[in-house]
């Protein structure tokens, strides 16, 4: 999991702004804030540099990492809680990302645009509500993409003396080609398309290590799967209109274009990663002019939608949040699986403990979210409310050419369209757009909220929008406010702050077992083989050896690697050929018995991999009982690779 740091200057103006993109399914308000407050704490030089106003941070919704990093109770029940060390871990992470892409500022440069359209990556997951949408708006969009929208937006960015310094792609579609049996750490398919454009930048360097910096970043992908072979049911057949098996939400399930999930990750992900090359190369379109932000804070439910948004000739209310009945089936992506059974024991500790907040709806707020029936008035739970309510949202304009809208949630295929050209629009007014303005969502930025779909899709109360939390005019109230800000550009004016949510770090509660202790068997150590190699592979072979290890959360391994691969080039002379950060190899860790600890390393050995002696090695962290962490490392038997 990285993250992917851009700083970028205009030089004339010294206006400045900082974009992030991560490896995380989302990317939490409480992690904004508190980047930006340790920022301002712990590097005083550089406060006034990296602020609310002008760091972006950008999730690009991968499935398959860890959670329980959110100050709201609803994103931490899968996890058990709150996890205080993985919060402050990613924290600490961005903001040493920032200083770094600080340290490393090129005196000058230039950056570049592209846009093109990139096939057979997507599908629409609710195209039953998508229909729900005017034909006459519709019909705009049937060469880009139909359902899904299909547009790649790459930025190239160089030094002065054209060096290539990096690439930050924008395109919709969910991070979900690794399905919800994984267990694996994963970028998912944006981790991927940005692991193979890294390597082809950086001369094959190891994940990770080479100045080139590729970032894949996520869209208005609410309602778009990467899952294209789309969804049937358990014996083959065809899903029924609603996407349900005989009834069962819970069997009709999206398969993507691999034979196994992992393929599709990587075919999902060259496929994203072969279109930005080719955009990246032939960018030509120069980005200048001074960089203009802004950003404030919404209470949603205070928000009142006048009828120029609402599209219903009426004045709109935005609702204070629940979720809704569909929200606990799920998608064709990933069946539900949260237990939403109220008042009754389950076997997650933390869902125990938080139910018993969970409030009643109002007759006011039933009436605010119809059509949407009420399952988890999640808005309203005291003392905190579930998910947050104050929503920060932002733009960044450059020049004449790019404006980046920063959305805490997932926009739907129109729901992006219809903020985005309004927002062009409303630039255009002041003459600081025009049609050539490239209007670009960066989705799950700087808080989570979940989805945004249009008034209509609304009406169908398919997934996406029994989890648009703030009622039918959520979009219209987005149009709305982020109008406010375009206005404000165009008019040279500041915007308020808004009220600043509160801090809830000291709020939070955890039923996450703790590590007590790691033991290995009577007569061995840890790092001592288990299940040794064989002598001999072929390319194509998976190579596998279990070790006795350690509890991995002893230590994060950040920058380091639970693995290596390692190629002898002479005699005793070992050179790392792969980490835990390639795609050709895993680490799965599993405990036995009650405080042993079993690693199982795998390299397949891919194409091209040069016939010779290799081995395997693991490095882990021990804790005792006394709570001292000891660093291991072990290794396989010698093996050899052949043609
Ligand atoms: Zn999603």
């Amino acid at each position: 999991m990285r993250a992917r740091t851009f700083i970028f200057v205009h030089k004339n103006s010294g206006s400045r702004f900082v974009f992030v993109n991560l490896d995380l399914a989302m990317t939490m308000l409480a992690m904004k804030l508190e980047v930006v407050e340790r920022i301002k704490t712990r590097y005083p030089d550089l406060a006034s540099l990296y602020t609310m106003d002008n760091v972006m941070l950008a999730g690009t919704h991968t499935h398959a990492g860890p959670g329980g990093f959110s100050w709201y109770a609803l994103y931490d029940i899968t996890t058990f809680g709150f996890d205080r060390e993985h919060f402050d871990f990613i924290v600490d992470s961005i903001v040493k990302g920032i200083l770094l892409a600080h340290d490393r500022l090129s005196a000058g440069g230039r950056i570049l645009i592209n846009t093109g359209l990139l096939e057979g990556a997507s599908i629409n997951r609710a195209p039953q509500a998508y229909m729900a949408n005017p034909s006459v708006e519709r019909e705009r969009y049937l060469k880009v993409g139909n359902d899904t929208d299909n547009l790649m937006t790459v930025l190239r960015l160089q030094d002065d003396q054209d060096k290539e310094l990096g690439m930050i792609s924008w395109f919709s579609v969910h991070c979900t080609s690794m399905n919800n049996t994984n267990k694996l750490i994963s970028g998912d398919n944006k981790g991927y398309a940005s692991y193979v454009f890294e390597k082809a930048m950086n001369g094959n360097a190891l994940p990770g290590t080479g100045p080139f910096v590729a970032a894949f970043t996520q869209s208005n992908e609410g309602d778009v799967s990467p899952n294209t072979r789309g969804p049937s049911c358990p014996d083959g057949s065809p899903c029924d209109d609603n996407y349900t098996c005989k009834g069962k939400t819970k069997d009709c399930i999206a398969k993507g274009p691999g034979i196994d999930m992992f393929d599709s990750t990587r075919i999902i992900g060259q496929l994203q990663s072969d279109k930005a090359m080719e955009l990246y190369k032939n960018a030509r379109e120069v980005i200048s002019g001074a960089i203009n932000f802004r950003h404030t804070f919404v209470e949603m439910r205070n928000v009142t939608v006048s009828p120029e948004y609402t599209g219903t000739g009426s004045i709109g209310k935005v609702c204070s949040s629940a979720m809704g009945y569909s929200f606990a089936a799920g998608t064709i992506d990933g069946p539900g699986d949260f237990n939403f059974k109220q008042g009754t024991n389950t076997s997650n500790p933390f869902w125990n403990f938080i139910s018993r907040f969970i409030s009643k709806p109002t007759p006011e707020q039933i009436a605010c979210h119809l059509p949407k029936p009420i399952l988890l008035n999640v808005g309203d739970t005291k003392p905190i409310e579930w998910l947050p309510g104050t929503l920060p949202i932002q733009s960044v304009v450059f020049g004449k050419k790019l404006a980046l809208l920063a959305v805490p949630g997932e926009f739907t295929t129109m729901s992006g369209r219809r903020l985005r050209e309004r927002f062009n629009n409303t630039l255009a007014r002041f003459g600081r757009a025009d049609n050539g303005t490239h209007v670009v969502i960066t989705g799950l930025a700087n808080a989570y909220s979940g989805y945004v779909t249009t008034f209509e899709e609304y009406q169908k109360q398919r997934y996406e929008a029994a989890s648009t939390v703030f009622g039918p005019h959520t979009l219209a109230a987005y149009m709305q406010e982020f109008d406010k800000l375009a206005i404000a550009i165009g008019k040279d004016l500041p915007v308020p702050p808004g009220p600043t949510p509160r801090n809830l770090s000291s709020d939070q509660h955890s039923f996450i077992p703790p590590v007590i202790v790691d033991t290995h068997p009577i007569g061995k150590k840890f790092g001592d083989i288990r299940t040794d190699v064989d002598k001999e592979y072929k390319i194509g072979d998976t190579v596998r050896v279990e070790f006795w290890s350690a509890h991995p959360k002893n230590d994060y391994m950040t920058e380091k690697s639970f693995l290596l691969v390692e190629r002898e080039v002479s005699k005793d002379n070992w050179q790392v050929y792969a980490t835990d950060g390639d795609w050709s190899t895993k680490f799965h860790w599993r405990r036995h018995g009650i405080s042993q600890s079993v690693a199982t390393m795998e390299w397949e050995i891919e194409e091209n991999t040069p016939p010779g002696t290799y081995r395997i090695r693991n490095f882990g962290n021990a804790k005792s009982l006394f709570g001292k962490i000891t660093p291991f490392s072990g290794s396989s038997s010698s093996f050899n690779v052949v043609k």
